[in-house]
């Protein structure tokens, strides 16, 4: 929930815009609104082309996807399919069904790294939850066993999904934000806006141009500091940047970090040397996949992954403090904490 990092930055200061109301043509324009769905804060920034309309019309969106592809809502589209597991193909939605391809071409992509079956290893650590816990080994290779993206079967023709055995569960956390960020930023071009901010969760879409034609610069969260506390700043136009990090949601144990993303082949959140990685790419949902498939992938794996996907470039931060990124990515990027090093 990186929710502040559009905002100015100017010599360690953050220039905070606050709400701000103007009345043109008898509308009310709002330079930013936020609502709490997808499990995040989400926030939409349209300044000065801010309507109530626009804003109701993206918001309802975001909630209509949250409402087909939750996993924890009773009665979504994808609880549907978990529930039926073992037992038939249930019929879905279209875009739930091209959400799931996405996310089976990056399964294959990643070697099985990201896993759109991870439900019952998710379900087993629940970390961000009340009940988030260490698992003991054999409750963790139970899981495990249960997680196979090879055993998820789209049937395109008949329009249904079907998970094959008993117990699997679909978990679709790591991408359909990013196809929720690439609808809104679909209806603000329909809504022909000149430039916008989506950003669900810290996963952004830098739609557009700033005003003036000047790029937006967003921020990179600070893994090891308070939310809001940037390494450095990125400048985009029209692209999308999408955070996967050890920040997001974790579960603290005895001094050690449990984080979110975790490893189908170890059962145990993905240790890979990495703190995050940002991917800026022109699809929301090719950026959110990536980024967790490359974190979970680690560096070396991660980065081939992200230069074989047109448009994409990634920047790596690892445990010892230091970045690599790929060059059109680092091009675009400013380092500001001086604690961390980039390397080539
Ligand atoms: P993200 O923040 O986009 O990296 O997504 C993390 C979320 O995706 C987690 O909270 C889980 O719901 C899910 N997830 C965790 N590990 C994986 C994985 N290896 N592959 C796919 N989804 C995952
Ligand atoms: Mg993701």
């Amino acid at each position: 929930m990186m929710f502040y990092k559009f905002f100015t930055l100017k010599r360690g200061f953050f220039f905070i815009c606050f709400l701000f109301f103007t009345v043109t043509n008898g509308q009310t324009i709002r330079a930013q609104e936020s609502e709490f769905t997808l499990g995040t804060v989400c926030v939409v920034n349209l300044y000065e082309r801010g309507t109530n309309e626009l804003y109701r019309k993206i918001f309802r969106r975001i909630r209509e996807i949250e409402e087909i592809m939750s996993a924890n809502r009773a009665g979504t589209d994808l609880d549907r399919v978990n529930k039926q597991a073992g037992i038939m193909p249930v019929h879905v939605r279209e875009e739930l069904l091209y959400v799931v391809e996405r996310a089976l071409v990056y399964a294959q992509s990643s070697g099985g790294a990201f896993d759109p079956t991870i439900g019952p290893l998710v379900n087993l650590w629940g970390i961000g939850g009340d009940a988030a816990h260490i698992p003991g080994e054999k409750a963790i290779q139970d899981a495990l066993s249960l997680v196979n993206w090879r055993d998820l079967i789209v049937d395109r023709q008949a329009g249904t999904l079907f998970l094959k055995r008993p117990g699997m569960a679909l978990d679709l956390g790591a991408i359909a934000k990013g196809y929720a960020a690439d609808e809104a930023a679909r209806i603000i071009k329909e809504a022909r806006i000149p430039g916008a901010i989506v950003d669900l969760g810290g996963n952004v879409f830098a739609y557009g141009e700033k005003e003036g034609s000047k790029p937006w610069r967003i921020g990179i969260q600070d893994p090891l500091e308070n939310r809001g506390t940037f390494v450095g700043i990125l400048e985009v136009r029209n692209k999308t940047v999408v955070t996967s990090g050890v920040y997001e949601r974790f579960l603290q144990v005895g001094g050690k970090r449990y984080h979110h993303i975790l490893s189908p082949q170890t059962g145990y959140p993905a240790d890979t040397g990495l703190l995050s990685v940002t991917i800026i790419a022109d699809r929301s949902i090719d950026a959110d996949a990536l980024a967790t498939a490359a974190f979970a992938l680690g560096y070396h794996a991660g980065r081939i992954l992200v230069e074989s996907v047109g448009g994409a470039a990634a920047i790596f931060l690892f445990e010892n403090k230091t970045i690599r990124g790929t060059a059109p990515a680092m091009a675009n990027f400013s380092l500001y904490n001086q604690g961390y090093r980039i390397l080539p």
